[in-house]
């Protein structure tokens, strides 16, 4: 990303004035593509659920006067139409609609035989191939302009982001589809105006190729996802903040000599994990003798309190030796359930 591709507006259209005096704010940073809700999905019923059509007029009434491209999601085949008709630039399907492929397909035949460039968020659960399914729905239908929005991925538990990034993801997408556009959207991550500009710095460092911020003229009166949206003039700030590192590959001997300390030690992890597997196998056989069952609650608890103490002593997050230990006593359960379902011994 030397200039990131910028998409900035807000979250939804909600008036004429708003959209205009948003548009107004954001002309001087020169948006690639001026954003805004249409047709609002959301999770409950009874909710504003987007202006609809009416709002058309008022985005092309933005893009005259300023000359911003417009962009907006659409769900359903009508959306798709309506959009095409009135004119916009750009459109997006977002998460939820991602998630399914029935959708995604009304989409994409909707979209046949026209040129317009799509943006596919990825959806709302941690599934690749989910993502790479919807956009290649897409790409069958013709479109040549592809991009992959990175918008974060539902968890049930409260943590720190409003969408869990699971980095991994996008870059796996990255890898498979070199040749797509891959933009993170940091206000849908992060849910938090104040935390944008870190994963926006993130995103830059990890060689996204742009950003979409929700962008609004009066955040704290917004009418949906206020908590997250951010003036033009902060938007500003966080844009000027960015640092530029490096982006090219380099290869010192410094960097390659860490780079083999830290390969070292990996091959010393994966031979303590084997250890203990082992001894885990050991206990299974114990544990098929005396016909105990697998998952030991108060064995799990003291696994997970021990986390604490680590967590302290070793200066690693509590929340990074957590997941850590979730996966391999889950792997040690797998390889015990093997042993206690086996016929012989
Ligand atoms: C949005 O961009 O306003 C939106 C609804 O995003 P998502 O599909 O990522 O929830
Ligand atoms: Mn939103």
């Amino acid at each position: 990303m030397t200039k990131p591709i910028l998409i900035a507006g807000p979250c939804s259209a909600e008036t004429r004035e708003q959209i205009l005096e948003t548009a107004a704010g954001l002309v001087v940073l020169n948006p690639d593509y001026f954003r805004a809700g249409i047709w609002k999905p959301r999770t409950r019923p009874g909710e504003f659920e987007g202006i609809g059509k009416d709002a058309l007029p008022w985005m092309l009434e933005a893009k005259e006067k300023y000359g911003l491209k417009l962009a907006t999601e659409v769900a359903k085949a009508e959306h798709v139409e309506a959009v095409l008709k009135a004119g916009f630039d750009m459109i997006w399907i977002g998460a939820r609609s991602t998630a399914n492929p029935f959708t995604v397909q009304d989409i994409a035949d909707a979209l046949a035989g026209v040129s317009i460039p799509v943006m596919v968020k990825n959806p709302t659960n941690p599934d690749l191939k989910l993502w790479l399914g919807a956009i290649e729905r897409v790409e069958k239908a013709g479109i040549k302009e592809l991009s992959a929005i990175h918008r974060g991925f539902s968890v049930y538990e409260k943590t720190k982001y409003r969408n869990k990034p699971n980095w991994q993801i996008p870059i796996a997408l990255k890898q498979e589809r070199k040749d797509i556009p891959l933009i993170c959207d940091p206000s849908h991550i992060t849910g938090k105006s104040e935390l944008i500009q870190r994963i926006a710095q993130k995103a830059y460092d990890l060689k996204y190729d742009g950003l979409m911020i929700e962008t609004h003229c009066n955040p704290l009166k917004a009418w949906t996802d206020a908590r997250q949206q951010v003036t033009p003039a902060e938007l500003d700030i966080i844009l000027n903040c960015l640092e530029i590192r490096n982006r090219e590959e380099f290869n010192s001997n410094e960097l390659l000599s860490m780079r083999e300390e830290i390969n070292g030690i990996d091959d010393e992890i994966i031979r303590q994990l084997k250890e203990r597997m082992q001894i885990s196998a050991a206990i299974g056989k114990l544990k098929k003798k005396t016909k105990t069952a697998i998952l030991q609650h108060s064995r799990w608890k003291e696994l997970i309190e021990k986390n604490i103490e680590r967590a302290k002593q070793s200066n690693l997050s509590h929340e990074f030796l957590d997941e850590l230990y979730k996966l391999i006593h889950e792997e040690s359960i797998r390889i015990q359930y093997q042993i206690l379902s086996s016929k012989d011994e």
